[in-house]
């Protein structure tokens, strides 16, 4: 048997921000930039509660701070505004206020405003959850988000929709509907980066979020996290650690990740951790390994982390 789920409304295409009705008593959940660039404008709300304080990576502690912060204030509905991160805490502090969630993405890479995923520190580490309760009541993609995008930015959320679907596309939750979605997604947004057409990312991470929200990412967001921890970016790391992934699980797309993210031209990346300690903790993150098409040993991720550490995932081809 199969299911697959997704947000009531997904709302989608240029201009669509605008010619959204939005309700009158909201609470936007943001990062710090969100006035200066201009998004709240686009929004053309008169009365509205807004946090905005999100930092890339939040902790579970933001929850508590935000809903303690509103506990006095009166609104209906939780607006997710910003990059992943920014969704993520409003998803989650909608879930926990019982209350509907409108989920607006200014980067095209996390998907999570289609997904049921929320990913949170807990005690320094990187956690997902998972729940029907995290979907958002709307979902409103809207490109013109990226034309005051920096490169940065695009290409570390192009990178992670690249990795997710492609990881997707491979993992044993995987059907033929959401094969057809991550095979899609990764066509758009190879399209896009190759051709710098970045329109069309906001498209691609929306056939993404819903391909792999409805399957699971693999032993490439596995390995990342390491390196999250020790600071580096999402994107940056799953440059190299779904590379390596990929080569490791002979997956089609290979050739394909590995030309990208050449093009993208991203720094190389090392461990400082030791790396059998790493290789455990790694082999703790059920939720991905459990997935990955092939089995995979202690001995084969400290391998893996060598050849990412030495930069030789890349001489292959
Ligand atoms: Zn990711």
């Amino acid at each position: 048997m199969n299911v697959i789920k997704q947000p009531n409304f997904i709302i989608f295409g240029k201009n669509s921000i605008n010619e959204f009705n939005f309700p009158a008593d909201c609470l936007i959940v943001t990062s710090k930039g969100a006035k200066k660039r201009g998004w709240l404008d686009f929004l053309k709300l008169k009365n509205y509660y807004i946090y905005d304080k999100v930092e890339p990576n939040p902790s579970i502690e933001i929850i508590d701070e935000i809903i303690s912060d509103f506990s006095d204030s009166n609104f209906s509905h939780v607006i997710g505004l910003g990059g992943g991160s920014s969704l993520d805490v409003a998803k989650f502090v909608a879930f926990k206020l019982k209350k509907f969630k409108i989920l607006i993405p200014t980067t095209f890479g996390s998907g999570s405003e289609v997904t049921r995923i929320s990913v949170l520190k807990v005690n320094g580490k990187k956690q997902s959850f998972h729940d029907d309760g995290l979907f958002a009541d709307v979902a409103i993609i809207d490109p013109q988000f990226l034309e005051n995008s920096s490169q940065d930015v695009i290409k570390n959320s192009a990178i992670d929709a690249l990795a997710q679907c492609s990881e997707a596309y491979d993992s044993k939750l995987s059907n033929n509907y959401t094969k057809f979605l991550c095979k899609k997604a990764f066509d758009v947004l190879e399209n896009g980066i190759m051709n710098e057409k970045y329109e069309d990312l906001a498209t691609g991470s929306l056939y993404c979020g819903l391909g792999f929200g409805n399957s699971s990412t693999t032993l490439g967001h596995a390995l990342s996290y390491v390196f999250s921890n020790e600071g580096i970016s999402h994107g940056h790391a799953l440059a190299f650690t779904t590379t390596a992934a990929h080569e490791f699980n002979n997956s089609i797309f290979y050739n394909r990740f590995y030309k990208i993210v050449k093009k993208l031209n991203f720094k190389r990346i090392s461990l400082k951790q030791n790396l059998t300690e790493a290789a455990e903790l790694i082999l703790t993150d059920r939720k991905h390994l459990d997935n990955n098409p092939q089995q995979i040993s202690k001995d084969d991720i400290v391998l893996l982390l060598e050849k990412i550490n030495s930069d030789t995932i890349f001489n292959k081809i």
